[in-house]
């Protein structure tokens, strides 16, 4: 099989609510999606996406398209996108680190490998370990009263925990939390979520009155590069502690174990490099008995079905629950993934590949560029 056309596709997405973040983040009330459909030889369509937040992944939507348009999708043209670990040599070759970008064309050639074979792509990562998952219910920032309504949405979707967005005001951030232990009550997993928007003195603060509601996760309390300020928390705060933004690549884990910062790995697969790398990261964690909790960023299907196949095979998955329910948030998924979702749970997708359709008309509509290299 070879690559015959690389088409890149630029989108511009609303979500149904605007969602507050962290202090960092800010409210965010669109995501812009690069997606890559790669046209081969024999007929088959390979999908990869990726959904890039400059000020959290350090890549943008933009720069992406840049790298995939003149440097990436070049440089793969005429080759077998099923041999994925050369196609990977190719990529690395040509451009240092990128690891969006990259990743949106490595999500694309494992689809085609899976179609290839006529297999989900799960079974080609060693077979399901699960019928289905556990989700992961999120909620923004807001007032106490947004809160608890939005607390109370997330279990009426039956979904198996909730993360609360904090990194905002920390006594503010505390009686949040504990206003979600009050309308959830006692069982109900909690995880907190900061997303770098605390300083330490503000992140220790905020779990002291955080910790009565008795959550179950902290993650990336503080700034992605102080992973030495992570520990100490991690040390001090005795809840467990995740990281997400600190980890990009594999550089990124290694640093993590090695300074013991975390209990949890945040994999997202889009984030972290794109399937091969996630893995990779996936296989070190679970060597050093840390837990991976499948989260996304505001994604569509196609990255959520990647993230999916992933999970699916992964023995040190996080116990509470996956952040499986992204596409839910936006105004439409360009795919027919959500229909994996049943009451609280993801399905394993039965279809070839990623094992998801992409909707072309859907996709149409929040197309803002296209352009194929070829
Ligand atoms: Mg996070």
């Amino acid at each position: 099989m070879r690559i015959e056309a690389v088409e890149l596709i630029e989108t511009c997405i609303p979500l149904k609510k605007a969602y507050k973040l962290s202090k960092r983040y800010g409210y965010l009330k669109e995501t812009k999606p690069v997606i890559v459909k790669i046209n081969t030889d024999e007929g088959l369509l390979g999908y990869g996406e990726t959904d890039p937040m400059g000020k959290f992944t350090g890549e943008t939507p933009e720069s992406v398209a840049v790298i995939i348009k003149n440097d990436l999708a070049p440089a793969i043209l005429g080759k077998d996108p099923t041999n994925v670990g050369r196609i990977t040599e190719i990529m690395e070759d040509v451009v240092r680190d990128n690891h969006m970008a990259k990743g949106t064309i490595d999500m694309a050639c494992y689809d085609l490998l899976g179609k290839a074979a006529g297999m989900p792509l799960y079974r080609l990562l060693g077979g399901a370990l699960y019928d289905d998952l556990p989700i992961m219910g999120s909620i923004g920032g807001g007032t106490i009263e947004e809160t608890v309504e939005a607390a109370e949405k997330v279990r009426e979707c039956k979904y198996h925990s909730i993360m609360v967005k904090v990194g905002g005001d920390p006594v503010h951030d505390g009686n949040r939390v504990l206003a979600v232990r009050d309308i959830l009550g006692k069982e109900y997993p909690i995880i907190l979520d900061a997303n770098q928007g605390y300083d330490m003195a503000a992140a220790l603060k905020f779990i002291n009155i955080a910790k009565e509601a008795d959550p179950v996760l902290y993650e990336q309390p503080i700034d992605a590069e102080n992973i030495e300020g992570i520990a100490a928390i991690r040390r001090k705060c005795g809840v467990p502690i995740s990281v997400d933004e600190s980890l990009l690549s594999y550089r990124h884990a290694q640093e993590v174990i090695r300074l013991e910062a975390a209990d949890v790995f945040s994999i997202k697969v889009c984030k972290n490099g794109g399937i091969k790398q996630s893995l990779a990261i996936i296989e070190l964690a679970r060597s050093k008995g840390i837990d991976i909790l499948f989260n996304s960023m505001i994604e569509e299907g196609i990255t959520q079905a990647a993230s999916l196949n992933i999970a699916l095979t992964v023995p040190n998955l996080y116990q509470y629950g996956h952040a499986y329910f992204s596409p839910l948030r936006l105004q439409e998924d360009i795919t027919d993934y959500s229909t994996n979702i049943v009451d609280g749970r993801v399905r394993a997708p039965q279809a070839p590949g990623l094992g998801i359709k992409v909707l072309d008309d859907v996709l149409e509509r929040y197309t803002i560029r296209r352009s194929i290299i070829q």
